[in-house]
């Protein structure tokens, strides 16, 4: 009988296992902490634990976090850990250390099925979703390797689902996830300090609003459904302006009072100040900030980034129209760290990069 890992479960789940086990409320409390909030994957080493219960769990289950294969830092802090999460898959993690804040960046499946264009990890293929003691085991280790006590303070204050995967098409697991990382036996990250981004899987964005409200970020990319069809396939299932909508409902319960739009600068694709001024029409009745960012190259990606002077002109439409407007720094570049670059080395299942070869040097009309 293979064993439970104990990573996947929410407080609550876990206090369920414990009592179809026997065992106490308190118990499941005490050993949550252990895992996550000292950072413990061994049962020998949870010290108030009695004897006998530690045999039992040592029996029944496990605490299996992903193992690190490979730690790369980039000149300006950043850090990728590249984490075996079985045979076959792997996935990254990137922490981008601030001033006043440590942010780390996680993913929610290997691969991605959505195919955006502008993306090597939907490039790539999708393999599959990621438990959700996988998403939380990357947290863990990078408490783990960047030395976090809990007695000084958290290191990682704020988590971004912007890795590899779009975490609403792994719903279940990354809810479990997410629970995990803002309860306070735990990482006790802030709900506004959690940020969730989506390309906009509609549905999910409303059920998101009542199991777990935290701060949300859209990929919206384009200002109109011809070129937003055109760079993610999925808006012709969910167009733009039902995405609008689903905005404007989710910031009812948002933790934050706005929602970030991001826009990554295509040159020639969706970076004129036509499309600026159409998207100052676009969001008028929804409270946001924009962050645009510089689109990160890839090999045969058949995009260019915006230059500087146009994503600066770009803004200044934006801004004029009352909308506060950041440009994302790129972090990480010279470890292929930025967004937009984790690919992980997936397992082309889908054959999906043969299909592009044939398609991606020609020019998007
Ligand atoms: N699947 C989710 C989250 C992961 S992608 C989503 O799409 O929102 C994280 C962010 O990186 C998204 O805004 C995505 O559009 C952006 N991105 C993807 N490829 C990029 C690239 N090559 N350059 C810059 N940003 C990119
Ligand atoms: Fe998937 Fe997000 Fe990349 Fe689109 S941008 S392919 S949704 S990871």
């Amino acid at each position: 009988m293979s064993k439970v890992n104990l990573l996947n479960y929410s407080l609550d789940d876990l206090i369920e296992y414990f009592a179809s086990i026997d065992e106490q409320k308190f118990r499941a409390r005490q050993v949550f902490r252990w895992m996550h909030l000292y950072g413990v994957a061994d049962f020998e080493l949870m010290t108030d634990i009695a004897k006998s219960l530690r045999a039992k769990l040592h029996e029944l289950a496990e605490i299996r976090v992903p193992s690190l294969v490979a730690e790369n830092k980039a000149s300006d802090g950043v850090i990728k850990w590249v984490l075996q999460v079985d045979d076959n898959n792997k996935i990254e993690t990137v922490f981008i250390p601030e001033n006043d804040r440590g942010t780390l960046c996680v993913s929610s499946q290997v691969g991605c099925a959505l195919e955006c264009q502008f993306c090597s990890t939907g490039r790539q293929g999708f393999n599959r979703n990621l438990s959700a003691g996988e998403i939380v085991g990357q947290l863990w280790w990078a408490n783990k390797r960047l030395g976090h006590n809990p007695k000084d303070g958290k290191i990682i204050t704020n988590v971004v689902m912007m890795g590899m995967g779009e975490p609403l098409a792994n719903y279940t697991n990354v809810i479990s996830a997410m629970k995990i990382m803002l309860d306070d036996n735990a990482y006790n990250l802030s709900k506004k300090k959690l940020t969730l981004s989506t390309s906009g899987m509609v549905p999910w964005i409303e059920r998101l609003k009542n199991d777990c409200p935290v701060a949300l970020a859209i990929s919206l990319h384009a200002s109109n459904n011809a070129v937003r069809d055109k760079i993610i396939p999925l808006n012709k299932k969910y167009p733009i302006e039902q995405l609008i909508q689903a905005c404007k409902d989710y910031l009812v319960s948002s933790p934050k009072d706005y929602v970030t739009f991001e826009y990554v600068m295509l040159k020639d694709v969706n970076d004129s100040l036509e499309h600026a001024h159409e998207l100052t029409q676009l969001v008028k009745n929804v409270e946001c900030k924009f962050n645009l960012i510089p689109f990160n190259p890839f090999p045969n990606s058949g995009f260019e980034s915006s230059s500087r002077n146009q994503i600066m002109r770009f803004q200044k439409v934006l801004h004029t129209a009352g909308y506060v407007t950041t440009i994302r720094k790129t972090r990480g570049e010279d470890i292929d760290a930025a967004c937009g670059q984790l690919v992980g080395k997936v397992k082309d299942k889908t054959k999906r990069q043969e299909k592009w070869s044939k398609y991606i040097l020609k020019p998007i009309s």
